[in-house]
């Protein structure tokens, strides 16, 4: 029987794996394997909001946001599909004068990364998104460019394209060991045998911390969370538009149009990490309370969608791209972690292609990776990276 091998196997066929396997092959290898446990995208990729958003709190996630955007917009010409990014601008709601000062300090940033966002006055905003009530907010920061992409439309767009381009994807194949010699990866380990190669990109999503512990070193700190979307029944001024998403970053609350209603989420910081997909309805209540003072008209609406996934999160809220490391914390020849941080829809594309770019290059030009590998955490999880201030309200912790 002719041995198993590939120039490169991917584990996790999520939006990180699946797209990083299209720009593998687009880069030139020739065999690469995409190894899911279960089916492609049925963890995060199918389930998120898909809030695209590139007014971030760090050069680093205004540069992952660009690419990606950018990416998305010319998807259609290059594949023949799209993941349905559609352009609906972005508030960020700001509540007294210690958001502006924070907002102003963003926006100087993000600007000097060429970025087109701006501070708008709270009357601005409501002229943006009627159905604001502005006497809540102080202003906002706005980009017109942000948007949203349809998630599973998403997995659908890129399973097409791996497939177009050669892509073994192979389901429900666990990846349970790395076959590793002299420092080296030389084989990934499955129920149904072992695939030889001398490069492997980890890209489990919430399962990240025990796939990479798979080389005998730490786990990286990717924790999982409960979070909870719901959608409203329609209502004829918000089936106008496009209306501009919001986004409240004390609470978490963001929202956004979706079928003539609106689709909002938002994180419960207080609840203890861990893998969730049932729906909290307590919680749910607090989320429609707040979502009602911000925007009253919303109070007399129906639900008539709602469900709760684990969504995956990093001690600072960046992403993770580069050499896994082994017992002795040195790095592992030959494979690379990649991990979106919890913001696999506005970056995962940036990312997947980084982790691409470094599983067969070593270095990327997408912007500069070389401080986001697995060896910022120490041995508690704790970065060396300030925190990205632009990002839900995590757990302070990844848990056990
Ligand atoms: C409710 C919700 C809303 C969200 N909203 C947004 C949003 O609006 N904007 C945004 O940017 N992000 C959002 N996110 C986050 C985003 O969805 C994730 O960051 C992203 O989908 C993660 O992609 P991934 O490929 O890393 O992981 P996943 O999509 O989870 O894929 C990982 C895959 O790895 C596989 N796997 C794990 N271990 C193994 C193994 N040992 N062997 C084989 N396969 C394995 C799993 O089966 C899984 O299919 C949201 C997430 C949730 C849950």
């Amino acid at each position: 029987m002719p041995q198993d091998t590939a120039d490169l196997v991917i584990v996790g066929a999520g939006t990180i794996g699946g797209w990083a396997s299209v720009f593998a092959a687009e880069l030139g290898a020739r065999r690469v394997v995409v190894l899911d446990a279960g089916t492609a995208g049925a963890g995060a990729s199918s389930r998120a909001a898909g809030i695209v958003r590139s007014q971030g709190g760090t050069a680093t996630a205004v540069d992952l946001a660009r690419w990606t955007t950018a990416f998305y917009r010319g998807q259609q010409e290059r594949y023949g599909i799209d993941s349905g990014f559609r352009t609906l601008g972005y508030l960020i709601l700001a509540f007294d004068e210690a958001d502006g000062a924070a907002a102003r300090e963003r926006l100087a940033m993000q600007q000097e990364r060429g970025l087109d966002s701006r501070w708008v006055d709270a009357a601005e905003a409501a002229e943006l998104l009627p159905v604001l009530d502005e006497a809540r907010i102080t202003g906002a920061t706005y980009c017109a460019e942000d948007g949203a992409i349809d998630p599973p439309r998403n997995v659908l767009a890129y399973t097409v394209a791996l497939k177009a381009a050669g892509v073994d994807l192979r389901e429900r194949t666990a990846a349970t060991g790395l076959r590793i010699e002299g420092g080296r990866v030389t084989g990934v380990v499955t129920a149904r045998g072992t695939v030889a190669t001398e490069r492997v990109i980890l890209a489990g999503g919430v399962g990240q911390g025990a796939l990479t512990a798979l080389t005998g070193g730490p786990g990286v700190p990717v924790g999982g969370a409960r979070h909870q979307i719901a959608v409203t029944s329609p209502h004829t001024a918000l089936a106008t538009g496009p209306l501009p998403m919001a986004f409240e970053l004390a609470t978490g609350l963001y929202w956004r149009q979706e079928e003539g209603g609106i689709l909002f989420g938002m994180s419960n910081p207080l609840e203890e990490p861990g893998e969730a997909r049932e729906v909290d309805w307590d919680n749910l209540r607090t989320i429609r309370t707040r979502l009602g003072e911000l925007m009253p008209l919303t109070r007399e609406l129906d639900l008539r969608r709602v469900w709760a996934a684990t969504i995956d999160y990093t001690p600072d809220h960046l992403p993770i791209l580069g050499p896994a490391l082994d017992a002795a914390r040195e790095p592992l020849g030959g494979v690379t972690v990649a991990s979106p941080g919890g913001h696999g829809m506005m970056w995962g594309p940036a990312v997947a292609r980084i982790a691409a770019d470094l599983a067969l290059h070593g270095t990327s030009d997408v912007t500069d990776a070389t401080f986001l590998g697995p060896d910022r955490f120490d041995e508690h999880g704790a970065s060396t990276l300030a925190t990205d201030p632009i990002a839900l309200p995590f757990p302070e912790t990844v848990g056990s």
